[in-house]
C-alpha cells in the first residue's frame, strides 16, 4: 500500500517538473520577447540586470535565462520540445551552448535519448572540438599573415597584403583619420579661395588612400615608432566655463582637448568625480591663474564612500567598481561629504547626468531613484501576483493548450547502455575526425 503511495507521489514530481519545464519554454519565449523590445531599458544595465532585479535570480542565472531564450529564438525544434515538456530545461542549456540551426535536430536526438548528465558530457567534448576547430582556423589566419612591397616596372611601389582583423581594423582606422586630416584641411582651404567646381581635381578614393598612407609614414617616422602609454592616448581633457557647470542653461561652453563640443550634463558628469585645475581665463582668452589640481573627492572620503556604498547604489546595480556622484552637484554648491555622495557604476553615472534620472537622500539616510517620467524606482519590485493555487492554473493553461503531460512525457530513451563520448561525438560533429 505504501509503495503505491511512494509511486504515486513519484509520478506526481515528474509530471509537475515536465509542466515546469513546458512553462519555462513559454518564460523563455517572453523573455526574449522582453529583451528584444528593449522592455528593461529603464535604467537597467541588461535584461539580466532586470530578471535580477525583478524576479531575484542570480545574475548568473539571469544571464543564462537570457542567453538560453535568444539561442531558442533560432532553435526551433530544441525550443518546442521544452515547450512540450519533452525535455528538461537541464538538457536545453546544455545543448544551446553547441547547437546551431544544423546540428540542431542531431542534438535534439541525442537530448531525447540520454540523461541530463549524458547530455551534459557530450557538450563538453562537443565544445572541444569546437574549439579546436576555432583555434586551428585562427592559427592559420595568423600564420597567413603577410605584406608584400615590391616596386614594379615603371618604378611605382605595389602593396599587396594579408592582415590579422584586429591589424587590419587599426590601420583602416588609421588611414580614415588621415584622409580626414588631409582632405578636410584642404577642403576648408579651398572653400575659400577655390571656385566651387574643382570636382575634376578631386582624388579619387584610392588616391586619398595613397596620400593617407604616406602621411601615416611619415608621421610615424617623425614622432619615433611609439605607441605611447595607454593614459596618455585616453584621457580626456574638457574646458568648461564655471558657470555651465552649476546651470547647463548659462552662456559658456564645454569643449575638448581637440575642439569636440559636449553637452552640460556631459561635462557636469566628468567633473562629479575627477581631478580638477581652475584655469581663470582673461576676458581675450589669455589664461592668467592656474590653480593646483586637486582631487574632486578627496582619497580619505572615497575610501570612506566604497566602503559604505559596496558597489553602484542604482536599484538593481550593485556593480563593485563606481564613481563617486555628487547627489548636489558641487558646481552648485553640494559638499563633499558622505551625505552628498553616492557610489555609481559608469552607465548608472550617466543615466542620472544625461538620461534624465534622478536621485536624492531622504531624510532617513536611504536614496531614492527617479525614472525620467518621475515614478519612482523601488530597490525592490512589488511582489507578483499569483493565483491561490498555482499548481492548478498550470495545468489548466496546457489542458487548455492540448498538451498532454503526464509521469513519462520527459523520460529518457536510454536503457542503461555505456556511454562511448568519443564515438557519440565522431559521429555527430560536423567537424569532428
Ligand atoms: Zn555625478
Ligand atoms: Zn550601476
Amino acid at each position: 500500500m505504501e509503495i503505491h503511495e511512494l509511486d504515486r507521489l513519484g509520478d506526481e514530481i515528474a509530471e509537475l517538473s515536465a509542466h515546469l519545464e513546458a512553462a519555462t519554454a513559454h518564460l523563455l519565449d517572453l523573455i526574449r520577447e522582453f529583451d528584444a523590445r528593449a522592455g528593461w531599458n529603464t535604467g537597467f544595465r541588461s535584461c539580466a540586470a532586470w530578471l535580477a532585479w525583478r524576479v531575484g535570480l542570480d545574475p548568473g542565472a539571469a544571464r543564462e535565462r537570457v542567453r538560453v531564450a535568444h539561442a531558442l529564438g533560432t532553435l526551433p525544434l530544441l525550443a518546442r520540445a521544452l515547450a512540450r515538456g519533452e525535455l528538461s530545461y537541464a538538457k536545453v542549456r546544455a545543448l544551446t551552448r553547441v547547437a546551431t540551426p544544423e546540428t540542431e535536430e542531431r542534438l535534439l536526438a541525442l537530448g531525447r535519448a540520454g540523461t541530463a548528465a549524458h547530455v551534459e558530457r557530450i557538450v563538453r567534448g562537443w565544445r572541444r572540438v569546437d574549439r579546436q576547430a576555432e583555434a586551428r582556423e585562427t592559427a592559420r589566419r595568423h600564420a597567413s599573415r603577410a605584406l608584400h612591397v615590391y616596386q614594379d616596372d615603371d618604378g611605382m611601389v605595389v602593396l599587396r597584403g594579408r592582415l590579422a582583423p584586429e591589424v587590419g581594423a587599426l590601420l583602416v582606422q588609421a588611414l580614415a583619420a588621415a584622409r580626414e586630416a588631409l582632405y578636410q584641411r584642404s577642403r576648408e582651404k579651398d572653400s575659400d579661395t577655390s571656385p566651387p567646381d574643382v570636382s575634376a581635381e578631386t582624388p579619387t578614393m584610392a588616391q586619398q588612400q595613397a596620400d593617407a598612407l604616406a602621411l601615416l609614414v611619415e608621421t610615424a617616422l617623425h614622432s619615433g615608432i611609439d605607441p605611447g602609454a595607454p593614459v596618455e592616448r585616453y584621457q580626456v581633457v574638457v574646458h568648461v566655463d564655471g558657470p555651465v557647470l552649476a546651470d547647463p542653461d548659462a552662456p559658456g561652453q564645454s569643449v575638448l582637448e581637440d575642439g569636440t563640443h559636449v553637452s552640460a550634463e556631459t561635462s557636469q558628469r566628468l567633473a562629479c568625480d575627477a581631478s580638477r585645475v581652475v584655469m581663470r581665463h582673461a576676458a581675450d582668452g589669455q589664461v592668467v591663474e592656474v590653480g593646483a589640481r586637486t582631487r574632486t573627492i578627496p582619497p580619505a572620503i572615497r575610501r570612506a564612500l566604497h566602503h559604505r556604498d559596496r558597489g553602484c547604489r542604482f536599484p538593481g546595480c550593485g556593480l563593485r567598481f563606481g564613481q563617486g556622484h555628487h547627489i548636489r552637484h558641487w558646481a552648485h554648491g553640494g559638499p563633499t561629504t558622505l551625505s552628498n555622495l553616492a557610489l555609481l557604476c559608469r552607465r548608472h553615472h550617466r543615466a542620472v547626468h544625461e538620461e534624465g534620472y534622478q536621485v536624492d537622500r531622504h531624510p532617513d539616510g536611504e536614496l531614492r531613484f527617479r525614472r525620467p517620467d518621475g515614478r519612482l524606482l523601488p530597490e525592490v519590485p512589488p511582489p507578483a501576483a499569483i493565483p491561490a493555487d498555482p499548481v492548478q492554473a498550470l495545468r489548466a493553461r496546457h489542458d487548455a493548450q492540448g498538451l498532454r503531460i503526464h509521469a513519462r512525457t520527459a523520460s529518457p530513451g536510454w536503457l542503461g547502455e555505456r556511454l562511448d563520448v568519443g564515438w557519440a561525438i565522431d559521429v555527430m560533429h560536423p567537424l569532428a575526425g
